[in-house]
């Protein structure tokens, strides 16, 4: 079965991962700005960063049949500097008109900070000016429901900003509910070890619904596993979930978010079914 996966770090992957990810039906990609789990010292560093990923990745995917696309930010652990979030935040632009650049991302919250609300918001206004979509990163563990409700009344309150056109990711069976019913789509992290496995994935999706829901790996540096979204569709076909259900979680919920974006650049090899 084909399938997408809307958040996934290949800059820390061996290219034995694409070659899996390929063999398992991955067609697409898209790789948010992230910690490199050290803190980069310059704007300079992050060019080159940004360079990588809308540059170099996609031409290392391209190789396995599978298209990447990418997302800009400086992620909420590097939040803490400001002066630094703010030299990085003002070299984004550059890399609006680079294709397949998706929007803004992953900001978010990490310990709920005030520095961090402050960039987080600095980002949200750069969002607004150029008409970019949002992915948020929601905090870990005990910061999880605290930050997201922090994040959802932050972006309630601008006006200018479209829920349909936002993902908060990480959701959990805690917050998903808060950020559907205020209209934004969200995603399920698939992690080994913190966040959701692909059972409680299942559990949130036969709790809420498919609509406005996607699901994502996460694979970055640290212990995470790019293979699970194909065992996320094996657990959904053994719980007696049909192909299309599948497919709509795993393949058009995510192409119909990002397919608002202006860089856009995916050729689906199956077309979205008019809804
Ligand atoms: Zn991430």
């Amino acid at each position: 079965m084909y399938y997408i996966d809307p958040h996934i770090h290949m800059v820390s992957r061996i290219t034995d991962d694409y070659v899996r990810m390929a063999r398992a039906g991955c067609v697409a990609l898209s790789e948010p700005a992230f910690w490199a789990g050290f803190d980069r010292g310059s704007a300079a560093a992050f060019h080159d960063y940004f360079r990588q990923l809308t540059e170099f990745e996609p031409q290392r995917a391209a190789q396995f049949g599978i298209h990447h696309m990418s997302w800009m930010c400086i992620n909420a652990k590097e939040a803490e500097n400001v002066s630094l979030s703010r030299e990085v935040i003002a070299i984004i632009p550059e890399f609006l008109d680079k294709p397949g650049v998706l929007g803004i991302g992953e900001i978010g919250l990490n310990k709920n900070t005030k520095n961090e609300v402050t960039i987080f918001e600095e980002h949200v206004e750069l969002a607004m000016k150029t008409d970019e979509l949002i992915l948020v990163h929601t905090p870990h563990l005990e910061d999880k429901y605290k930050g997201t409700r922090m994040i959802l009344d932050i972006l309630t309150s601008e006006s200018r900003v479209k829920p349909e056109r936002v993902l908060i990711d990480h959701v959990e069976e805690h917050t998903a509910k808060l950020a559907l019913d205020a209209g934004f789509w969200v995603g399920m992290t698939l992690y080994p070890i913190t966040k959701c496995t692909p059972q409680r994935a299942v559990d949130i999706i036969e709790c809420f619904g498919t609509e406005r829901i996607m699901a994502n790996s996460a694979g970055d540096w640290g212990p995470s596993n790019p293979m699970n979204m194909p065992d996320f569709i094996r657990t959904l076909r053994s719980r007696g979930h049909d192909a299309m259900t599948i497919h709509k979680l795993v393949y058009e919920n995510p192409l119909r978010f990002m397919s608002q974006a202006r860089r856009f650049n995916f050729e689906p090899p199956i077309p979205l079914r008019v809804q």
